[in-house]
């Protein structure tokens, strides 16, 4: 963090700035649509993901977009327009990727707990693989395709296995330990006797494995790691893809690594050729470094209020609902004014939601310009993954619009939640 304007790098690709000084992202500016659509209001780049998007497919021999980082129609079939599978992990992802008229032949299913229900979902509508997680998995698969669910044809999977190491990053979001819940364990070949029972069933088609190592990473060496950890298996059943998941990090302040798509695929691709024949398939998953960075949240500052000789706080017209990363892992952004995003950032502050939590704070160690005040617009940037797709109704606030922005025009991609849609499920 720094009292330096923040730096493009933590912005939408094509930003610019009025004569006036303002702010625009793909040619409209922030204020303006603060103005139009309210606040808080999430701004995403729509050329930014497609261009992250193409990158992903291009770079790996196939790539699927983690829809869990951020999801809804319009961003399920820019997916597919870019060649893109995609991941859901739920019924309810997999039901708005289907909802947006995606082929379920683009879908990967994953999961560690999913209802005989589900998997029964996945198979009636013939989505084009299913990422194995554990034995109940193999048992509810089968016990489904012999009663006639989902054809006669062998399904096309992969299996997930924890390849045991431990990704530099956050406990919440370390995946690939020994003890995770995911998957089947490389070490204890709970693995082996998986990878055996689905060569040797009649019902399974299976392309190969899957490992994700955790999320928010920036040593690459970690998957490399994991790759050493699995091409023995990889080698001994010939199985013909790799997918190394998601996981690559993102900045979120000033200062953080930035590793491209490009760069973590091509450093990849470089360490299995030494440990795989290059038949071998090497497929991803990202989320976050598609969407994070596309998107900003802005907000209009409340109640300014200096608490001590070096604490101020500055109120903003959301919070922990919207963007819950802070309370949950810890995370820090930074903060900037949009009238003012040249402009040097003196002021110290701490920029906090309007819940009823002290913890309820977006930006702990932020800096404004000096002249701040309560007719200010303030913006977040870097909370494109993990934000609107973690946000809730706490305090009953309604989620946030969401706009997407190209070429000079804003297209409302979601609206604002109202009271009534917040109370549609009250049955009396
Ligand atoms: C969350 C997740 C991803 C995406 O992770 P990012 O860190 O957003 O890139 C990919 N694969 C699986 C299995 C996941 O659970």
């Amino acid at each position: 963090m720094s009292q330096q304007p923040v730096p493009d790098y933590l912005l939408p690709d094509s930003i610019t700035v009025s004569s006036k000084g303002e702010l625009e992202i793909g040619g409209c500016g922030v204020i303006d649509l603060a103005e139009e659509y309210g606040t808080p209001l999430m701004i995403y780049e729509e050329d930014h993901i497609r261009k992250r998007l193409a990158e992903a497919g291009n770079s790996f021999d196939a790539a699927s977009y983690a829809t869990k980082a951020f999801l809804c129609k319009h961003i399920a079939r820019l997916a597919t327009e870019e060649n893109l599978l995609l991941d859901v992990a739920s019924f309810g992802e997999m039901m708005v990727v289907l909802k947006a008229g995606i082929d379920p032949s683009n879908l990967v299913f994953h999961g560690n707990n999913r209802s005989l229900k589900e998997m029964a979902l996945a198979l009636e509508n013939q989505v084009g693989k299913i990422v194995i997680d554990s034995d109940n998995d193999i048992y509810n698969l089968e016990s489904l395709l012999d009663s006639g669910i989902g054809g006669d044809k062998p399904i096309n999977v992969l299996i997930r296995v924890t390849p045991g190491i431990q990704a530099n990053t956050h406990d919440f979001v370390k995946t690939g330990h020994k003890e995770s819940k995911f998957g089947f364990s490389v070490s204890t070949k709970a693995a082996n006797f998986a990878i055996e029972h689905l060569l040797a069933s009649k019902f399974f088609n299976l392309l190969g494995l899957h490992f994700h190592i955790g999320s928010q990473i920036f040593e690459l060496d970690s998957y490399k790691l994991a790759i050493m950890n699995v091409a023995e298996l990889m080698t001994r059943y010939e199985l013909s893809e790799l997918c190394i998941g998601g996981g690559l990090g993102i900045p979120y302040v000033t200062g953080d690594p930035v590793i491209s798509i490009t760069q973590w695929a091509s450093e990849i691709k470089n360490y299995v050729k030494t440990l795989l024949p290059s038949s071998v398939k090497i497929t991803a998953e990202p989320g976050r470094s598609i969407v994070g960075l596309a998107g900003i949240t802005v907000y209009k500052i409340g109640v300014i209020k200096k608490v001590s000789e070096n604490k101020t706080y500055v109120a903003v017209d959301g919070g922990m609902s919207e963007n819950p990363r802070p309370m949950i892992y810890g995370s820090n952004y930074e903060a900037f004014l949009p009238r003012a995003f040249r402009e040097s950032r003196p002021e110290p502050v701490t920029v906090v939601g309007k819940h009823c939590e002290s913890g309820d704070i977006i930006v702990k160690n932020g800096y404004l310009p000096a002249d701040f005040s309560s007719k200010d617009y303030l913006a977040v940037p870097a909370t494109g993954a993990y934000s609107y797709s973690m946000a809730s109704n706490y305090n009953r606030l309604p989620r946030p619009a969401v706009v997407f922005v190209k070429s000079g025009e804003a297209k409302l991609v979601i609206r604002r939640e109202t009271v009534d849609d917040m109370l549609s499920t009250d049955m009396c």
